[in-house]
């Protein structure tokens, strides 16, 4: 065992779901963590402990609370990133017609992380019942870790909301995420309408991982009033979690995701450590024997090194300052009910549109992207665009 990996294991056993400390009564703001979402993903979970300990041990100074919720049990007592299914991308199931929270009692075959998402599901409700007055009081971050080298960065769904929460903290952000990657928590919880952040400290069996997740979680309190730090803990913990030199902690967007049916039969080539410059063209991976080449230059993002999982990786490029600027602009003086008027485009509902491919044929996702919508393709014809 380096110094640098090694097995790690919680102070406390994977049995319980609900950790917290804080006042629960006082009107304090409220920070909900997710971790062990994945259950190969332990750094999130040691991290919260000794959090929870030192918060323990300075009561006196904490105005509001923080829960820390597990979410893989069962994973996490075997070590593995899911049992059946993964428990990150079930959750665009509720409130659609594949619910099946009121199916499941009748049948035993139902996965094992349907029933776990269930009781994480009913924690975040039973915090939310306690501490209902503000929604702008709770805030939300899921804590992971990659199975690639990677530095700490965020991710978020692109609200301005979420953006100025994130933006205090030192790492490069990643935008829109939930465009490629289905049925997260994080969307759901966006969805309910509090901010959530997606915070991944890097690679699995990386020491520096715990400490990145410790430094996250104690800025995050820091940030949002629960327990301030002084300047001095500040900048340390700040140094702690910030990028790489060669990593700009600016803004990224997904321009390619490279989805894979089978992991077993994925092979990255090795050395791809997160954030690596490519050139368009260069071989990145074996899948069923053959060559996968980038389509496009930019950064690699998530590349896949384990034997579980869809996401083979993905390219990102930096969102320019103008685009940023002009769409936080956009979406605060936008006026939306006119867009029904634009060729091609069929209002939905009052958050969504729908847009004919064959008729709108230009800038449909930069345009809705500017104006803060997801964009999603029903089919080859047809963009769904859900305003976030
Ligand atoms: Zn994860």
């Amino acid at each position: 065992m380096s110094e640098e990996t090694g097995t790690k294991k919680p102070k406390t056993l994977f049995t319980k779901r609900i950790q917290h400390a804080g006042s629960p009564d006082s009107d304090g703001p409220v920070i909900v963590l997710f971790v062990g979402i994945h259950g190969n993903e332990t750094a999130g979970v040691i991290a919260v402990d000794n959090v929870l300990e030192k918060i323990s041990a300075n009561i006196e100074s904490v105005n509001g609370s923080l829960y820390a919720i597990r979410g893989n049990l069962e994973a996490l007592s075997q070590g593995h990133r899911f049992i059946d299914t993964d428990l990150n991308r079930l959750w665009e199931m509720y409130n659609t017609e594949k619910d099946f929270s009121t199916s499941l009692a009748s049948d035993e075959d139902m996965p094992v992380e349907y029933l776990e998402s269930l009781k994480v599901k009913s924690a975040i409700e039973n915090i939310i019942e306690k501490h209902n007055s503000d929604k702008q009081k709770i805030i939300f971050a899921d804590l992971h870790t990659t199975s690639s080298e990677s530095c700490a960065f965020i991710l978020i769904n692109d609200t301005l909301a979420n953006r100025k929460l994130a933006r205090k903290f030192p790492v490069p952000q990643i935008l829109g995420i939930e465009e490629n990657i289905q049925g997260t928590l994080l969307s759901y919880i966006n969805n309910l309408g509090y901010r959530a952040l997606g915070f991944e400290a890097g690679a699995h069996t990386s020491w520096n991982s715990i400490s990145r997740s410790e430094a996250f979680i104690e800025l995050l309190l820091h940030y949002s009033g629960v327990m301030k730090l002084n300047d001095d803990e500040l900048e340390k913990l700040e140094k702690e979690i910030k990028t790489y030199e060669e990593v700009p902690d600016t803004y990224f967007e997904v321009r390619y995701h490279h989805l894979i049916a089978d992991a077993r039969n994925f092979n990255m080539l090795p050395g791809f450590t997160n954030f690596d410059p490519v050139d368009g063209g260069i071989p990145l991976a074996y899948e069923n024997g053959k060559l996968v080449s980038a389509p496009e230059s930019g950064r690699i993002f998530m590349p896949l090194y384990q034997k579980r999982g869809h996401d083979g990786f993905m390219i990102i490029k930096e969102v320019s300052p103008l685009w940023l600027t002009l769409s936080g602009w956009l979406r605060q003086s936008f006026n939306h009910s006119i867009l029904k008027y634009l060729p091609g485009v069929t209002k939905i509902d009052e958050q969504s549109f729908e847009v004919d491919r064959e008729i709108a044929r230009l800038y449909v996702k930069e345009i809705f992207h500017l104006l803060g919508y997801r964009v999603t393709e029903k089919d080859s014809k047809t963009f769904i665009c859900y305003r976030r």
